[in-house]
């Protein structure tokens, strides 16, 4: 040991011995890596590598061979043998790459008969190196060094190849380099130490150091050239895969069109957070989202608006993103949140949020704007749900409620909707037959000028009456009948029906048929109207259509267009609960109704709220200005009717003059009132013979 100790410090130009070391260490753990990137491939590429990794490792082990030969002071002059000095840097390629290429193979010891190869390979480079290199004196070798050297440098190869095929072990590349590298240190100083040099030539002779020097630097350059290579084509690999790999990457987890993590990056986060939950105890809300009128975008204005607006979308979420708000886009129009927070007032004011940015118009490529709605479900984990699938299905529950809403479009998921889903779902399917089974009528609702409480129209209202719950509610039914489009075949009865009944009265007084907003999709509309009106001869002027501004927010132009097609049959369109959601003078301007309905809700509180007067009396001179007359809904008192008829209203609808009653009862009071002027009329004596057994029972359900 002393021994070799004494022959590197005395023996040796450190600085060259430096510079040996240097290419050694870099040498080495370039080889590797690229040895290692050979690993991952197979056949003729993995090859390729191998052979890369065996230019470089040969090259700077010869390299660092050279350099620290010329680092040696021998004393004397020396010479080298060119072609034995090329012949050794083939050696070291060569068995490189031969031990390389068999530790590849998929066989016992394969790595072991590599680490043989190579080593093998790198000793015999450094020997016949030295034979190469012929010294002016007397060389003595001392076997046993020679020994130990070549044991030194196979054992040093076999352990880093075999690490190289360890899958378990971290920085593979890295650990192999340093063993490789302290075993050709090893093979050279040892085998340095195993030669003894006696100058034979007198003293005074010029040992050249300087032009070592040179020469050193020179075969340092020509290494890192060869080197270079290798590196240069593993960096531009390396980058072409990380590249691709991060595209990749970027494919599978997250959404295109929107750049907000998709489906699969969403569950593993959910599943990641309920983890995380069961954990800290924390919990945090799920939040399911869905785009109101979405489909009406992309079915008016093309798919390209759709994706304008999905992008935007995304665009905005994106921007409210944060610690605690996760968003992605399940697909469609459907979004999702993870929201890590229990507080329920904080989620809301996060739903407000996420609400506001989506609801702000978006201006498409050719300039129009359009806008979407948004609804939003929230459920708690762990309080609503004590799993992923559960969580999603319970907010999915929340934000159906909060799109059937009129009211709000933010919905928290109780308990209780677990029940209203099963009585909705049987409801619906009972609804099927209710129209085969003659279970739906129609009421017929009186409408009165305010001032001399004449009856001016009637306004139908339709009663489902089930066989066995009694009366349901519309409030209850229609939008069961409107989700699953059964709506549109309702719808038609109702029309139909309305105008046939209306049609026999011995008076022109005016009927108001409710559409539904999903009606109002229909480009057939207009024509059915026209069709009814023909067949049943209703006079059009007696049929008024209700429909509320929701109706025209969802689908503004066509649906605009359509009410001016019907409009001009002489049909009348009333627009129905005015004040409540989205009401605006937008509306009022761009379509010339011929009648304002103000919502119920007002009529409560008109008697002691100012502020609910003043809206009225607002509506009021909306209407007066536009020449559109105002109908008050609702009215239950005398002092309300005072109220309006001191505010100058039009028209009123409620229980104070008139319930809901069935057809045969609107007959009879027109009976009553001695308006049965033709008595020819046998089907209208039929009726009324049949209403007056009826009345009595039916004003009760009525009510
Ligand atoms: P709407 O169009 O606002 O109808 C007026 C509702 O107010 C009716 O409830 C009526 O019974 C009720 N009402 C009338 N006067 C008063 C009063 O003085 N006080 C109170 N508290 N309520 C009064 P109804 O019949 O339950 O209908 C509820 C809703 O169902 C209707 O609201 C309408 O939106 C819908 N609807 C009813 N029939 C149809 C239909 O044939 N087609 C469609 N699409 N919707 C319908
Ligand atoms: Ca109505
Ligand atoms: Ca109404």
């Amino acid at each position: 040991m002393l021994d070799v100790i004494l022959c590197i410090a005395v023996e040796h130009d450190l600085k060259l011995v430096a510079l040996a070391a240097a290419i050694c260490i870099l040498g080495s753990w370039l080889s590797f890596r690229l040895f290692d990137r050979g690993l991952a491939d197979s056949g003729l590429t993995a090859l390729g590598w191998n052979f890369l990794a065996a230019t470089a490792a040969g090259s700077s082990v010869w390299s660092t061979h050279f350099i620290a030969i010329l680092a040696f002071k021998t004393g004397a002059p020396v010479s080298f043998d060119p072609v034995l000095t090329i012949v050794s840097l083939l050696i070291a390629i060569a068995g490189i790459f031969a031990g390389l290429a068999a530790t590849t193979l998929s066989i016992p010891f394969s790595a072991a008969a590599g680490g043989i190869l190579v080593g093998l390979g790198v000793a015999s480079m450094h020997y016949v190196g030295m034979s190469a290199y012929h010294i002016d004196g007397l060389v003595n070798w001392e076997r046993t060094f020679v020994v130990a050297s070549v044991i030194m440098i196979v054992a040093a190869s076999m352990v880093a190849l075999a690490l190289m095929k360890r899958e378990d072990i971290k920085a593979r590349p890295e650990k192999a380099a340093g063993i490789f590298a302290a075993g050709i240190v090893g093979l050279h100083f040892v085998g340095m130490t195993a030669m003894t040099v006696t100058p034979l030539v007198l003293r005074g002779m010029s040992v050249q150091q300087n032009s070592y020097l040179a020469m050193a630097m020179a075969i340092a350059l020509a290494c890192i050239v060869i080197a270079g290579t290798g590196l240069t084509s593993f960096v531009i690999d390396h980058r072409t895969r990380s590249d691709s790999d991060r595209k990749l990457y970027q494919m599978a987890l997250y959404d295109s069109l929107t750049g907000l993590p998709n489906r699969q990056n969403f569950t593993d986060k959910l599943v990641a957070a309920i983890a995380q939950s069961d954990r800290t105890a924390e919990g945090f809300a799920f939040i399911g989202m869905d785009l109101d009128r979405f489909k009406e975008i992309n079915d008016l204005w093309g798919h390209l608006a759709g994706d304008a607006v999905l992008a935007e979308v995304g665009d905005r979420l994106a921007a409210l993103k944060s610690d605690r708000l996760f968003f992605a886009r399940l697909g469609g129009d459907e979004f999702a949140v993870i929201c890590r927070c229990t507080n329920e007032k904080l989620v809301f004011e996060d739903m407000m949020h996420i609400k506001n940015a989506l609801v702000r118009p978006i201006a498409l490529e050719d300039g129009t704007e359009v806008a979407i709605g948004v609804s939003l479900g929230a459920a708690f984990y762990p309080a609503d749900a004590p799993d992923a699938q559960d969580l999603v299905s319970r907010a999915d529950l929340a934000m159906y409620r909060a799109k059937a809403s009129a009211i709000t479009s933010i919905c928290f998921y109780d308990s209780g909707m677990d029940e209203v889903v099963r009585q909705r779902k049987a409801l619906a399917a009972d609804l099927r037959n209710a129209l085969a089974n003659g279970e739906l009528e129609l009421y017929y609702q009186m409408q009165n000028t305010v001032d001399t409480e004449e009856v001016t129209g009637y306004e139908v209202l339709l009663r489902w009456r089930h066989p066995a719950r009694g009366m349901v509610s519309p409030v209850d039914f229609i939008p069961i009948a409107e989700e699953s489009g059964l709506i549109m075949e309702i719808g038609r009865w109702v029309l139909q029906k309305a105008c046939e009944q209306a049609a026999i009265w011995p008076n022109d007084l005016r009927i108001a048929v409710n559409l539904s907003p999903i009606q109002l999709n229909d480009p057939k509309l207009p024509g059915f109207v026209r069709k009814v009106l023909d067949e049943t001869g209703l006079a059009p002027h007696r049929l008024e259509l209700e429909l509320t501004e929701s109706s025209i927010i969802e689908n503004r132009e066509r649906t605009l267009s359509l009410l001016s097609q019907i409009k001009a049959l002489g049909v009348t369109i009333a627009l129905d609960d005015f004040g409540t959601g989205y009401s605006s003078l937008e509306t009022l301007r761009t379509f010339p109704f011929n009648k304002i309905k103000l919502d119920r809700s007002f009529m409560n509180q008109i008697e002691e709220s100012p502020q609910a007067r003043a809206i009225i009396r607002a509506v009021l001179a909306i209407g007066k200005s536009m020449d559109v007359p105002v109908l008050a809904e609702g009215v239950e008192t005398r002092s309300q009717l005072d109220i309006l008829r001191q505010e100058g209203c039009d028209a009123m609808q409620g229980y104070l003059l008139g319930r809901p009653a069935p057809h045969d009862a609107i007959l009879a009071t027109f009976a009553s009132m001695d308006a049965i002027a033709d008595e020819n009329t046998g089907v209208l004596q039929q009726a009324i013979k049949s209403a007056a057994k009826a009345r009595e029972q039916d004003l009760i359900v009525a009510g």
